[in-house]
């Protein structure tokens, strides 16, 4: 049977709205073209993230029945502590409300400035943490994740040769901790291999630096593992997870991703003098240890999702539900990052656009165009979001990439839902003529792209 099916049937259905091509452009238009500042009802397939935007399974609601909000020693803690010692095998588990808590309180007592935290990519979150403590985060991605229409498996390495000059440079004193993003989320989400987390492993043993995993979609890294990593096809995506965890000290955890959870996250370690301090700033910002901000059903919903998160059957679902889009969109000659990641297609919208003028914002463009076509919202991540101030005068620096995502929500649109997106994508892109750049009308000097009011050119 060629054919992969959703694994599951279902039983509660969320209404969405059809719109009218005139009351789009009304909602546009007020939102200052910018499509975070839509109403999400006024949004048909909404693509904007895959961040607790999962739909939760029968056994997760049931979890959420059985919550227990006691304020110490809940029974829910003890369950979730359960699944995560259980799947990463570290010796203590923090609860917090998402991943920017557990980056925040991590990166709060071991960064101090001077310092240098290097990653294969850092998530947005993550830099922005380290940096408000005065340290550097520093990429070090591998040479063929900074190519984006070239084939190849593992394009979210770590560059380990790289890594290991600059703790040779900087030394223990200087580099806290090393990190690991699975998947490289920044770079595409593009999967890391268990071959370059060994290496990275043995590196960082070299010079005695722990070794953290962002480990926000753990479950999808292993799964493109098992696909795509000699050796590894006869294991099941819990024996590699396990075995990518078995090479860290810690890890930070956005459950609000392969936690399948609409909030949440959690903090590792090894260490129980740190695990001491963490707990400690914990209860002065988050909550007592054993909730970390969280609802007793919000730790139920989240041990679930820990482990349906590794069913194979949901894993080759999802997978192939992305290849699909990314593939025929490639196929039919719309510019896409290739391979398609794990949560995510990525459209080269400067490719799409080609005589859009880069300080004409040609991703925004396009994100709008699908909003006006067809009510799909996507995501931006060009040069709106990252261009800088030209230090010269005149155009701004563009960002490297003008790229549209399209996240996919884990469980939540069909393959009809696919199938309309791909449409649409293909009706705008035999359009694309007639689209126009956009100018930033108004903005603010940080993470202006939240916020900004945007006036089409014409
Ligand atoms: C989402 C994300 C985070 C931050 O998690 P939040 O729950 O949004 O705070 C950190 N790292 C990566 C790779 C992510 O995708």
């Amino acid at each position: 049977m060629a054919t992969i099916i959703e694994p599951f049937k279902i039983k509660v259905v969320e209404p969405i709205k059809m719109t009218t091509r005139a009351e789009r452009e009304a909602a546009v238009r007020a939102a200052g073209f910018n499509l975070f500042k839509l109403r999400a009802e006024d949004v048909l397939i909404d693509l904007l993230t895959d961040s607790g935007t999962s739909a939760m399974s029968t056994h997760q609601w049931a979890g959420v029945m059985e919550g227990d909000d006691s304020y110490a020693g809940s029974r829910s803690w003890y369950r979730f502590e359960k699944v995560v010692k259980d799947l990463t095998g570290l010796r203590h588990v923090i609860p917090t409300h998402q991943g920017r808590a557990a980056e925040r309180i991590l990166f709060g007592i071991l960064c101090k400035p001077g310092m240098t935290v290097p990653s294969n990519t850092h998530f947005d979150t993550t830099r922005a943490n380290i940096e408000v403590t005065g340290a550097e985060a520093l990429d070090l991605p591998c040479a063929e994740g900074k190519q984006p229409g070239l084939l190849a498996p593992f394009k979210g390495n770590m560059d380990v040769d790289a890594l290991r000059k600059v703790l040779a440079e900087r030394g223990r004193a200087r580099v806290p901790l090393v990190m690991m993003t699975v998947t490289n989320n920044t770079g595409g989400g593009q999967p890391v291999s268990l071959a370059n987390l060994r290496a990275a492993r043995a590196v960082c043993d070299e010079f005695g630096v722990p070794f953290y995993l962002d480990a926000c979609r753990f479950a999808e890294n292993a799964w493109f593992i098992k696909q795509r990593e000699p050796g590894q096809a006869g294991r099941t995506p819990t024996e590699i997870a396990k075995e990518m965890f078995s090479l860290v000290d810690g890890c930070t955890m956005s459950a609000k991703k392969d936690g399948l959870s609409n909030i949440g996250g959690f903090l590792c370690t090894n260490d129980d003098a740190l695990a001491q301090q963490e707990k400690n700033l914990l209860i002065l910002t988050e909550g007592f240890p054993t909730y970390g901000g969280l609802a007793g059903r919000d730790l139920e919903a989240t041990a679930v999702g820990l482990e349906e998160v590794l069913h194979e059957d949901y894993l080759a679902y999802r997978q192939a539900s992305i290849a699909y889009l990314a593939d025929r969109l490639d196929r039919a000659g719309v510019p896409v990052v290739r391979p398609p990641g794990g949560h995510a297609v990525f459209l080269d919208a400067a490719a799409f656009l080609p005589h859009v003028p880069r300080h004409e914002y040609p991703g925004q463009s396009l994100a709008v165009a699908l909003y006006l076509h067809a009510g799909i919202r996507s995501c931006e991540i060009g040069s709106v979001m990252f261009g800088k101030p030209n230090p010269a005068g005149g155009p701004e620096v563009p960002s490297r990439l003008e790229l549209v995502r399209l996240a996919i929500p884990r469980r939540v649109y069909t393959q009809s839902h696919i199938d309309y997106v791909l449409e649409s994508v293909l009706e705008v892109h035999a359009q694309r003529a007639s689209l126009r750049g956009v100018r930033i009308a108004e903005a603010s000097p940080h993470l202006r792209h939240f916020t900004a009011r945007f006036e089409p050119l014409t």
